[in-house]
């Protein structure tokens, strides 16, 4: 997609991905939502101690849970994130949302992952490729940063989906990437407690501004 393209250009590093739970998903999701009335949380900023705390493992698959996961879909689409964990909205739970963006640029980028939706509960890494990629990540909690990070090319996940069932997902590159920033939320880690370097965009780095990387 273009926004790849123009921070490979911007950096000069053809290895550098961006993530960001800031980012560029567009468009509905429509028959995803359980419900039809959804609500946008409130995104936690950094001094929050919610966001170092151990989150707790989701028993309850009912109603209120439910609930939650509509309105995290609809705060992380209204921020146009790739991603979201509970910590982040005040929910002390094991639960993450990824959704890489679905134009056509990014079918021809991410395949099939790009546009789809995933709900992880309760997941538990089983196994993380040797490759490490560097890549440029951001949050939503840690507004008007970025930072370079190394992540496992390709991971594998147990968890349960949004209904309590089990499920396994494979993920490499900018999803599994995606991943691993989410679930480092539910144990309390934030990008900037890995990165290698952190740093603020500066306002002549036009093409970070308007991805909508700023305060
Ligand atoms: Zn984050």
């Amino acid at each position: 997609m273009e926004l790849n393209i123009g921070l490979q250009n911007l950096l000069g590093n053809s290895y550098i991905y961006l993530l960001l739970d800031i980012g560029y998903n567009v468009g509905r999701l429509g028959d995803q939502y359980e419900n039809s009335k959804m609500t946008a949380l409130q995104i936690i900023q950094p001094d929050n101690p919610l966001l170092r705390r151990q989150a707790l493992r989701v028993t309850d698959f009912g109603a209120e849970f439910q609930a939650l996961v509509d309105n995290m879909i609809d705060t992380m689409m209204e921020a146009r994130g790739l991603g979201l964990a509970g910590p982040q909205v005040s929910q002390s739970l094991r639960v993450v949302l990824a959704r890489l963006p679905d134009g056509d640029e990014s079918q021809e980028q991410y395949g099939d992952d790009a546009g789809k939706l995933y709900v992880i509960v309760n997941p538990t890494v089983t196994r993380r490729s040797d490759e490490k990629i560097s890549g440029v990540e951001g949050c939503l909690s840690l507004p008007g940063l970025l930072g370079d990070v190394e992540r496992h090319e390709v991971i594998e996940i147990s968890a349960q989906d949004r209904r309590g069932r089990p499920a396994r997902y494979t993920a490499r590159g900018w999803l599994a990437r995606v991943f691993q920033h989410e679930i480092d939320h539910l144990d309390g880690i934030l990008y900037v407690d890995i990165a290698t370097k952190v740093w603020r965009p500066e306002d002549e780095e036009v093409g970070l501004k308007e991805m909508n990387v700023g305060p």
